[in-house]
């Protein structure tokens, strides 16, 4: 087979020793007899499965005992509505930094809900202040990592006490947080967690049970908070897969250790662009993302070249999102510095050719 190199921004590369261990169990999931895909979610091994998540998540992000660990579907997508429909309460009134495509797209949904006021971020990431936000406002959403612009936020906002929603699909588990200074933190899984299917919530306890009666049952937190996250049949596949990355987190350096190799493979790469006469990247050094890296040409045609080429040497999905174009390589924690030396290797030489 030959070596590829996988710069999805999503659905994105797997540690491979997950996915060797996805297949050495699969048709006998823990002397079973039966896959893991078989296995009612009421079964003890599943049982075990979805605590053992929740427990290494809790651990690796250091989350502290007020806030529930929640594994729900619909995409980082259906929390653009559940969190509106959770947490906007009497007023009805939230704040939403709008850092990108994806924060417009939660404004757009929180919009149908209530009164949403939106704070326009210049090009980078400033420092947030509360005087930036209104008094009223039961929450402040940031999206704390620009997957299609490739910012992430380095200091998160000082809301005064009011509750801060982050939107973290794109770097969870990258570099550590402090799961307390937030009131809900929320990712697909599909990047840094494990594959599409399962949304990660971590919502701090006061923040739930504040859904109007007229909230339908699936789309209040409560209800996975009351079920175990099992009120209807989990996504159990990718619970056990995301269960498998959280493991693979453990065994290399937590996510501090996922930090150090983080900046290491986003430096290599923002090195070659910064000292490339070819390629440039617009983003303002502070406000820059390890994990999605745009990168582009002058040309067009240069770009296509660039881009036809890399595929033939193996560099999969580097074509950047279609509103932006050019190229965008996301380096997530499973992507391994050798994939990254090799890409800047073939842009250095790319470059030469071209000169
Ligand atoms: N937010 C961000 C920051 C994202 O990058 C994405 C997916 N690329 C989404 C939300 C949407 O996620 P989903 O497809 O899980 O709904």
């Amino acid at each position: 087979m030959k070596q590829v190199f996988n710069f999805s921004a999503g659905p994105a590369v797997l540690p491979r020793p997950v996915l060797e261990k996805v297949q050495k169990e699969l048709l006998n999931y823990s002397g079973t007899g039966m896959s893991v895909m078989e296995l009612s979610h009421r079964s003890g091994p599943f049982e075990e499965i979805i605590q053992g998540a929740e427990t290494l998540l809790r651990e690796l992000m250091d989350i502290p005992e007020e806030y529930e660990v929640l594994f729900l579907q619909g995409g980082a997508s259906l929390q653009f509505s559940m969190i509106p429909m959770n947490l906007l309460g009497e007023h009805g009134v939230a704040d939403y930094v709008v850092t990108g495509s994806w924060s417009k797209k939660a404004v757009k949904e929180a919009g149908k809900i209530g009164t949403i006021h939106q704070i326009k971020s210049p090009g980078d990431i400033p420092a947030y202040t509360k005087e930036d936000f209104s008094p009223e406002a039961s929450y402040v959403h940031i999206t704390s990592n620009n997957t299609i612009e490739g910012t992430r936020y380095t200091t998160y906002p000082e809301t005064g006490g009011i509750p801060l929603v982050a939107d973290m699909s794109s770097h969870i588990l990258s570099e550590p947080i402090d799961v307390s200074s937030f009131g809900l933190i929320y990712a697909g899984a599909q990047k840094n967690l494990g594959p599409s299917g399962v949304t990660v919530a971590i919502v701090r306890k006061d923040l739930i049970g504040k859904a109007p009666e007229t909230c339908p049952t699936m789309l209040k937190y409560e209800t996975y908070v009351e079920n175990g996250s099992m009120f209807n049949t989990p996504p159990t596949f990718a619970i056990y897969v995301l269960k498998l990355v959280l493991e693979w987190v453990k065994e290399n350096g937590g996510v501090a250790g996922m930090e150090a190799l983080n900046r290491e493979k986003a430096g290599l790469l923002y090195s070659c662009i910064d000292e490339s006469s070819l390629f440039s990247n617009p983003v303002p050094e502070a406000s820059r993302s390890l994990m999605n890296i745009p990168f582009t040409t002058d040309s067009d045609e240069v770009n296509k070249l660039f881009l036809e080429q890399a595929k033939r040497r193996g560099f999969e999905f580097l074509k950047g999102h279609r509103s932006v174009g050019g190229m965008r390589a996301s380096l997530y924690n499973a992507m391994p510095l050798e994939g990254v030396r090799a890409l800047v290797d073939f842009m250095k030489e790319f470059e030469a050719d071209q000169g």
